[in-house]
């Protein structure tokens, strides 16, 4: 038998929750895919998607190129623009869309040979401070690109910092600001990710751009009418049960000291799998579909978890290290992070898709 840990990535989850983000954002949607979707698999989810979506978005033009070469047809805009001006070429052969955040981008616009107009996405910084043409130089940056006679369709895009915050005025001030930044040009706008589609309704219109709540996640505890369904589960197995009598350690470095006899189990999940080795003992799993909780270290390859309220369990019982049941996002807390960077940590699990 191969090792039990498996990823079932549950493609009608994935479906409704683009349905779900292009319900509540209105007008189009891209499926953010990047990063191999967030760990999910970016050409199966691409391939589940297509119908609906209404094009993807990837970091990078090797992302692009592996999903054209597996036959997605749809638009695909790289988010971070291209690194190399050389890029330009495989942007014009295979079609792509791309962001532009710098007047020296505009300059390898000038320069390049292309056989038909780009389609660029001019990315304002409205405060995330990273990428992003200045508000206040955005009209020039803008007939700079008409005048280049290379440019077909500009999208006026923004990336909101504090979306996942709904009380804070940063994600409103932001958006005012872009749009006095693009104030009489009568471009088609992009403003929202996850964060915004689900708790900044002000902010909708024109494209959104939906990567984590295709996942499940939502980035944030708040309460909302519709949530979007997990899409991964992370399962695995008991590989092995063992008895210890009161003042036993468990694993490395010894964090775990029985204060009791303990049944305890050992789960074929660990550190080189993407779980994080950071968490704590009592961070839950379930078995059975029952929440349990991790004892002392997660190492390597597995990890110890308590069975003594599951005397049911044996050698070959399913645990569920998240999924249905058991958010991502509550093992991130645990972990001092988010469910986006768990989901992309994934691997060596067996990648199962469900239809
Ligand atoms: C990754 C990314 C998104 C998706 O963000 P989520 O929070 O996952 O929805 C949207 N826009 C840009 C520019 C991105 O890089």
């Amino acid at each position: 038998m191969s090792r039990p840990l498996t990823a079932t990535i549950s493609l009608s989850a994935l479906r409704h929750n683009y349905l779900l983000a292009n319900r509540l954002h209105g007008g189009r949607v891209l499926a953010i895919v990047k990063a191999n979707a967030y760990g999910h698999g970016a050409v199966r989810c691409a391939q589940a998607l297509e119908d609906l979506a209404d094009g993807f978005g990837v970091a990078a033009i090797e992302e692009a190129l592996q999903l054209r070469e597996a036959g997605i047809k749809k638009p695909i805009l790289l988010l971070e623009g291209w690194f190399e001006a050389s890029e330009l070429a495989l942007i014009d052969q295979y079609d792509l869309w791309t962001a532009l955040h710098s007047e020296a981008q505009i300059a390898d616009i000038e320069a390049a040979e292309l056989s038909r107009p780009l389609t660029i996405w001019a990315k304002i910084d409205t405060g995330m401070h990273r990428l992003g043409l200045q508000p206040a130089a955005f009209k020039a940056a803008y007939d700079r690109m008409q005048a280049s006679g290379k440019v077909g369709k500009v999208i006026a895009m923004t990336h909101f910092a504090r979306a996942d915050e709904l009380d804070v005025e940063a994600t409103s001030q932001a958006a005012s600001l872009f749009q006095a930044a693009i104030d009489g040009l009568g471009l088609e706008t992009s403003l929202c990710n996850s964060g915004a589609i689900l708790g900044w309704p002000t902010t909708h219109g024109g494209w959104g751009r939906a990567g984590i709540m295709l996942y499940g996640g939502v980035g944030t505890d708040r309460v909302l009418p519709d949530w979007p369904l997990p899409v991964m589960a992370l399962d695995s197995q008991l590989i092995a049960i063992r008895e210890l009598s009161r003042g036993e350690a468990i694993g490395y470095g010894a964090r775990f000291v029985t204060e009791q006899a303990t049944r305890m189990g050992v789960v074929a999940c660990g550190y080189a799998d993407g779980y994080p080795r950071i968490v704590p003992t009592g961070t839950p799993v379930l078995i059975n579909g029952r929440r349990s909780r991790i004892l002392g270290r997660v190492s390597m390859d597995m990890l110890v978890v308590d069975l003594s309220e599951h005397p049911e369990a044996v050698v070959g019982t399913a645990v569920r290290l998240w999924g249905e049941g058991l958010p991502a996002s509550e093992i991130a807390a645990a972990a001092g992070t988010i469910d986006y960077e768990l989901f992309c940590n994934v691997k060596r699990a067996r990648l199962i898709y469900q239809a």
